[in-house]
């Protein structure tokens, strides 16, 4: 199953509120029309509040054709981002490059008819139908989910990381020192003996 993380409310509502990646239904033709966002961290970071994975540093690129077919929108486009979240093994930053494309069919929600994608360049297992209120294509949602989707399960700096305990020091048998050790319940007895000794 994938690890599907809701944002909080507060984060989500913030989300719907400023669209970061909003184009008018209006500006869009059947001949279609190429755009270009930067993907900032600083969203990114919102978006993925209450997530593990945060930026690696710079800001990413989403490049998009939108093109309109009827009342439904045709999204193809390419998402490009660098995350970084803990190694599971030494908690050193991991890095995870995100490099995906996207195909969505935007399908207006007041509309109940199922789309009629053969129409379309792609089959429906291909593209993701997303509903969208028939006015702004807006892919918030659409990046970040596609941001979660790539943060794996247990992330790793490197795929033979040895974890926290560097070489040398895990090859020692951790008992060794114990052995000698008193049990600190035992240490009252310990001390009322050596007062008796005196
Ligand atoms: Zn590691």
């Amino acid at each position: 199953m994938r690890p599907w993380k809701i944002p909080p409310p507060f984060a989500m509502a913030e989300l719907q509120r400023h669209p970061e990646f909003r184009v008018p239904v209006s500006e869009l033709d059947v001949a279609g029309k190429d755009y270009d966002f930067p993907v900032r961290a600083s969203w990114v970071r919102g978006a993925l509040e209450g997530n593990e994975a945060a930026p690696a540093g710079d800001d990413g690129r989403l490049e998009v054709r939108l093109s309109k077919s009827g009342s439904d929108v045709v999204v193809h486009g390419r998402l490009r981002f660098e995350l970084t979240a803990p190694c599971a093994r030494c908690l050193e930053p991991s890095r995870i490059p995100v490099d995906e494309k996207l195909s969505l069919l935007m399908v207006p929600a007041s509309r109940n008819k199922a789309p009629d994608v053969e129409e379309y360049e792609f089959t429906p297992e291909e593209a993701d139908v997303v509903p969208f209120d028939g006015d702004n294509v807006i892919l918030d949602d659409v990046v970040r989910d596609e941001l979660v989707l790539q943060i794996p399960m247990i992330p790793l700096c490197s795929e033979d990381c040895p974890g926290m305990s560097a070489p040398g020091v895990s090859g020692a048998d951790p008992t060794e020192d114990t052995k000698e050790s008193v049990d600190p319940r035992l240490l009252p007895l310990l001390r009322f003996k050596n007062l008796k000794k005196e």
